[in-house]
């Protein structure tokens, strides 16, 4: 382990790199021969994309997504010799874009015209990829728009087009009728450009079979150990454990209550462990009141009460005394309680939960050990 960042006194955040490295290469063996991208916005679903580019990077992952335009650049100097990808298109720092190598996907005519003045203005041709909407209705260009782009290729000059790609509503549900109906749209649409590569699936898109790959693949949550697929076990490999100190352990009987709002009702004789965690952190309020869970030496225990700003409260009446003292651990994020568990027990997903790790945590990088992979 290496290179923490955070507040001293602040939970334990551990990304494991190597299992995020070793997920890739599990997602990149399934969808081959299709390339197999890494979607890294939101500073890699909240594990630190700074770390987690060139961790990748090193496994042999060529392609990497971003949202924000500033998202591509902040890592830029960290991957040299990677494609680096803007998904919400040139919409700002256009030229520093362009000088830097960022690729912008280009989802409506205006930002085609964007980039294809950019390249006017450079000089030179410029890289881009296109995203059409086969049934989103969220970000990409309309099928009309991309057949117009087919049909008028005047629009593209100057521009080298790497990828076209759409993007799933539904892979998580594989009987939803719109899966096979976006399949089917893009088919069309993506053979209007012949001679470029295409991508459709996200991580659980991959599981849907073999031809939904195309010619590359770009799994996000699925790399950072979120289950890709819906009321089955999880292949992937955890990434992220999180774990905080007992700072305080107290004796508490009935008639009492525990935390804002006196909302815990104390009924017998308690012990209530407070660790310093909180909503500031990420961790949801919605937790609050035996929804949420934390694993002290080995046991599962309720968080009680309301969750405060900085500090959450635990049941542990159920472990010997001995068992839980001030610098205990508890653990509130790791294979036994994983993302996707506290995100359906706070009303959300696992995605939520990663993205909004707050930025007290001290974030420890366990490295990838496996040398180097080659480029695919
Ligand atoms: C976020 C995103 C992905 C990754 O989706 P996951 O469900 O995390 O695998 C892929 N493609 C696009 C366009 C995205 O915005």
């Amino acid at each position: 382990m290496a290179v923490a960042s955070g507040i001293a006194g602040a939970a334990r955040l551990e990304v494991d790199l190597g299992a995020i490295a070793r997920n890739w290469r599990q997602l990149a063996d399934r969808a081959a021969p299709a390339r197999c991208g890494a979607p890294v916005k939101a500073d890699a679903y909240g594990l630190g994309a700074a770390k987690v580019v060139p961790a990748l990077a090193r496994a042999g992952c060529r392609d990497f997504f971003f949202a924000h335009p500033g998202e591509a650049l902040a890592v830029r100097d960290l991957a040299p010799g990677v494609r680096l990808y803007a998904l919400h298109g040139p919409t700002a720092a256009v030229d520093e874009m362009a000088a830097r190598g960022v690729v912008p996907t280009l989802n409506t005519l205006d930002q085609v015209a964007v980039w294809r003045d950019a390249a006017a203005r450079a000089g030179r041709r410029l890289p881009a990829t296109l995203q059409v909407d086969t049934g989103m209705n969220r970000l990409g260009l309309e099928p009309a728009d991309f057949e117009r782009l087919a049909r008028e290729p005047a629009r593209l000059d100057g521009l080298d087009l790497l990828l076209v790609f759409s993007h799933l509503a539904c892979a998580d549900i594989p009987g939803h009728p719109l899966n096979a109906a976006q399949l089917a749209a893009f088919r069309r649409l993506r053979a209007l450009f012949p001679a470029v590569p295409a991508a459709l699936a996200n991580s659980s898109g991959i599981f849907l079979g073999p031809e939904y790959s195309f010619d590359l693949v770009r799994p996000g949550a699925a790399l950072y150990g979120i289950n890709p697929l819906t009321g089955a076990p999880n292949p992937m490999e955890p990434v992220v454990r999180l774990v905080a100190e007992v700072i305080q352990v107290r004796r508490v009987d009935a008639p009492a209550s525990v935390g804002y709002g006196a909302e815990h009702a104390v009924t017998g004789p308690s012990r209530v462990a407070t660790i310093a965690v909180g909503y500031a952190d990420g961790y949801p309020r919605s937790l609050g009141n035996g929804r949420g869970q934390a694993l002290v030496d080995g046991e599962r225990v309720p968080v009680i009460g309301r969750v405060s700003m900085d500090l959450i409260t635990l049941d542990v009446s159920s472990l010997a005394e001995h068992r839980v003292q001030p610098g205990t651990e508890a653990i509130l994020l790791g294979p036994e309680i994983d993302p996707d568990l506290v995100g359906t027990a706070a009303g959300t997903i696992g995605y939520e939960i990663l993205t909004r790790l707050g930025p007290r945590y001290r974030r420890v990088y366990v490295e990838d050990t496996a040398g180097a992979a080659p480029a695919r």
